[in-house]
């Protein structure tokens, strides 16, 4: 993620839902905005400017311009994926325009091609517009931050050797631009409910991140020295692009849309790993299956809609719930399964039952919005537990033994954890309370 980006990424990440947005968020965008409206204005009526001024600005929007065109097919099918942010590239043009136009004038740049992005891209792409507003608002403040940034640090220069003084307003900005657009994008991201990796990035996000602020600065440089020779940095936003999009695919590919969780194909090839991985070193690995009871009058009382909104809480809680190294799936339907390597039948049954209480604390109107309190109830799951290499060692044994004592529980009453049948005794009833 990249501040154009980063926020895009989670403003339409795959985790928060892409047509609503939290109060707290809309709250935000508007503060960010009046900010910005604020000190663009003031900005505006301060501007000195020159004829290169804006002879450069006509120039950075042309190639703006020119690769929102190039690039709209890659940022459509991005926003489509439900992306996570989208290296839409708006901080080559930032950097750039924060390194050689005036204050005033830069806003002026990242607003003109906000409409154009607007008209081109988020709109048919089906984008909301408040959320295609914020993005372009902190694109905007960030710029103007970082521009204000580079002014008091101009005369600080001065006294600096001949090729300091040259270099020194590029590292500023590029290290200004992201950690403005970093502060500015944080409280939008936790608002949208990004927690982790989803705040912070992967690696290749900011990786990503980094080589678009460089991109920047190499625009602005060419600009200053030979113009015509700016329209290089294309081709690299183009390669750049589309790296963010194959990752936007892989991730697509491996996750479950509704839940966030990974999908049931993804979490059997994790599980299948940790196997091999357990025989190996001989060690033991535990497989869960955790089915919601009575999920169906759930989707009867409150709607389909809801249900949807149950599944996907549950799905967060599970991942926060167990240990850092256990891999959460949603199973298909309104089931779930964990991979927990290193697992005896104890630790497993532990995290079983640390699950199933977690949800039974639950009620529903703390995963769905607008519940009345007398419509109100409490969730609850069956947990079937087996244990490798006790239940075998292929995950297709493991996951037949963990399913039939998931039966066994659903047969007892539901709401309870339950360990593989080893044969003599039969199954063993793990205590639940109810
Ligand atoms: P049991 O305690 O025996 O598991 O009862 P149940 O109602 O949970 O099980 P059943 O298999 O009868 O019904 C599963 C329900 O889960 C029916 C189906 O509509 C619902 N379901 C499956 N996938 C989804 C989904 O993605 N979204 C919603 N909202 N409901 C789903
Ligand atoms: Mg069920
Ligand atoms: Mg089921």
């Amino acid at each position: 993620m990249t501040t154009g980006a980063r926020s895009t990424r989670a403003l339409v990440s795959r985790r928060t839902s892409a047509i609503s947005s939290p109060p707290l968020f809309i709250r935000y965008a508007w503060l960010v905005e009046a900010a910005l409206l604020v000190w663009g204005t003031f900005a505006l009526i301060d501007l000195h400017s020159t004829g290169g001024d804006w002879a450069r600005l006509a120039l950075l929007a042309v190639l703006a311009l020119g690769y929102e065109e190039v690039g709209k097919r890659l940022a459509r099918v991005q926003i489509r994926l439900g992306a996570d942010l989208t290296h839409d590239m708006t901080s080559v043009w930032g950097v750039a325009a924060a390194l050689v136009l005036p204050l005033g004038m830069a806003p002026v740049l990242l607003a003109s091609l906000g409409v154009y992005g607007w008209l081109r891209r988020d709109r048919p792409a089906g984008r909301p517009l408040h959320r295609s507003c914020f993005n372009v608002a902190n694109a905007m403040l960030t710029t103007l931050i970082t521009a204000w940034a580079l002014g008091l640090l101009r005369d600080a220069t001065a006294g600096l050797p001949w090729t300091l003084s040259r270099a020194v307003p590029y590292l500023v900005v590029i290290v200004a631009y992201a950690l403005v657009n970093r502060a500015l994008v944080t409280p939008a991201l936790l608002a949208l409910g990004a927690r982790g990796k989803d705040l912070y990035g992967t690696l290749h996000d900011n990786l990503t991140e980094f080589a678009t602020l460089c991109l920047g600065g190499l625009v602005a440089a060419a600009l200053l020295e030979q113009p015509w020779l700016a329209i290089l940095a294309i081709a690299p936003m183009i390669t750049l692009q589309r790296g963010a999009l194959v990752r936007e695919l892989e991730t697509a590919a491996s996750t479950d849309a509704k839940t966030g969780l990974y999908n049931a194909i993804t979490w059997e090839r994790i599980a299948q790993r940790e196997l091999t991985r357990a025989e190996r070193t001989q060690g033991s690995t535990g497989v869960i299956i955790i089915d919601l009871d009575r999920f169906k009058l759930v989707n009867d009382r409150f709607g389909h809609l809801a249900g949807d909104q149950v599944l996907r809480g549950i799905g967060q809680r599970l991942r926060t719930e167990v240990r850092e190294y256990d891999t959460v799936g949603r199973f298909g339907g309104e089931e779930f399964v964990a991979v927990l390597p290193t697992a005896s039948d104890g630790d497993a049954l532990v995290v079983a039952e640390r699950l199933r209480s977690r949800i039974h604390d639950l009620r529903i109107s703390d995963l769905v919005d607008g519940v009345a309190p007398e419509n109100d109830g409490r969730l609850s799951v069956s947990i079937g537990v087996a244990c490798s290499p006790t239940d075998g060692s292929e995950l297709t044994d493991l996951l037949h033994s963990a399913d039939a004592a998931l039966y066994r529980a659903k047969a007892l009453g539901r709401n309870r954890v339950m360990l593989a049948d080893r044969g003599a005794g039969g199954g063993r009833d793990r205590i639940s309370a109810r």
